[in-house]
């Protein structure tokens, strides 16, 4: 007699489990591969993952043949700005042709510009843009998504945002991780009167729609550390967990900040100096790392190799935001590959395992009995492709729960 379960994928290359967080150089250990192997699924949780030798001992309702793919952890972006309305294409072009960001923030168009827009959307516009976008991500492999707030004008319309983010998070398929920000001070108001109001209002409001999260834009022409310090504590006192921007456009020591408090993760790191990226490498705090914005926006890369070196753990991100819209996760992969020299085996635990561990989420990021069946199929027989075979339609399947939420449309059932 088999065992009946409800979804079996076989003939895979490699099943890239990835068992824990991954430290500096990975290493193939660290990746936890069981070669030609299958995965059987039910209740969406993963049931078993095993070699072929044992396929015999299960059935399933629907069995994919994999066709010597690799199936990896569904993907994780730890770090979005997906809650907006607009778009900014003039000013990327601007930013193309050598504008500076601070340059075009001063002459009202960056975040504000967005926060201007955002805040004349309506509620159920914000909610069915997000959710598009959500499923834009999805295609890319992505199963789990941190979103966070900080496009409102003003305290009412963060408060939408933060409603925005709860209606979310209820209604689409995939993992939504929410995040309190404190982007930058809106127009017109007082720097003390925002943070004391973002305080009192914003944090109790985040706490009570179970936000887990709160992060803060710290840098030059946003909040600085003393502002940044204020707005974090008061968070993690009301029970929030800290996660930081920090030295993107200067270093102005909000990476020390994000150590003094204890951040899970400090996130960009593009000026950090050399001392302080190997005190977070030593630490438990997660680098996050966005090749996009560092591209583009910072238009410096961050010193991965000093992270790696020291054994830091890093994760990777899109960055999405109306600066530069980017919904693809494979995409970054790539981009970490070309302008980190990002290891492969770096790759996939930086998107995966790696990332669930910044947003503290349990039983995602790892192929492991027990855990959420959210896998991606990529179309490739090893994991050493991922950033050198570049190509349209690397996925096969995305795969959240058990359920088939994406697959290529050359992929028969
Ligand atoms: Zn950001």
């Amino acid at each position: 007699m088999s065992i009946k379960t409800d979804l079996i994928i076989y003939n895979l290359s490699e099943i890239v489990s990835l068992p824990q967080v991954v430290r500096g150089f990975a290493k193939e250990k660290d990746l936890g591969i069981i070669y030609d192997g299958f995965i059987a699924i039910k209740d969406g949780k993963i049931f078993y993952v095993g070699e072929r030798k044992d396929l015999y001992k299960f059935d399933a309702s629907l069995k994919i043949d994999a066709e010597n793919s690799i199936a990896i952890p569904g993907l994780i972006d730890p770090h979005t700005h997906l809650i907006y309305a607009g778009a900014r294409e003039d000013e990327y072009e601007m930013i193309l042709s050598g504008a500076e960001y601070n340059e075009i923030l001063s002459r009202g168009g960056g975040i504000t510009r967005t926060m201007r827009e955002t805040s004349k959307t309506s509620l159920d516009m914000l909610v069915k843009e997000t959710v598009k976008r959500i499923y834009e991500f999805v295609k890319s492999g992505v199963t789990t998504i941190e979103i966070k707030t900080g496009y409102g004008i003003d305290i009412d319309s963060e408060l939408k945002l933060v409603r925005a983010l709860e209606i979310v998070r209820r209604d689409v398929e995939i993992d939504v991780i929410p995040t309190l920000l404190a982007h930058v001070i809106p127009p017109g108001f007082e720097r003390k009167e925002f943070i004391d109001r973002f305080v009192s209002t914003l944090i109790p409001e985040a706490v009570k729609k179970d936000f887990l999260f709160i992060d803060v834009f710290c840098d030059s022409g946003a909040f600085n550390v003393d502002e940044s310090r204020k707005i974090l504590s008061n968070g993690v006192s009301a029970g929030l967990k800290a996660r930081i921007h920090a030295d993107e456009l200067a270093y102005i020591k909000c990476s020390d900040l994000g150590l003094e408090i204890g951040s899970v993760s400090i996130d960009h790191l593009n000026n950090t100096p050399r001392k302080v990226l190997e005190k977070i490498a030593k630490s438990d705090i997660v680098a996050i790392l966005s090749p996009t914005t560092s591209i583009y926006i910072a238009k410096k890369m961050p010193d991965v190799y000093t992270l790696l070196r020291n054994n830091g753990i890093i994760a990777l991100t899109t960055d999405h935001s109306p600066a530069l819209m980017n919904l693809d996760m494979i995409e970054t992969m790539n981009l970490a590959s070309i302008y980190f020299s990002l290891p492969p085996a770096n790759i996939v635990a930086a998107t995966t395992v790696n990332a669930a561990y910044s947003l503290r989420a349990e039983k995602i990021g790892s192929i492991k009995e027990g855990f959420q069946a959210d896998l991606v199929i990529l179309n490739v027989k090893s994991y050493r492709y991922i950033g050198y075979l570049r190509k349209r339609d690397l996925i096969k399947y995305v795969i959240k729960r058990g359920k088939i939420l994406y697959r290529s449309s050359n992929q028969k059932l």
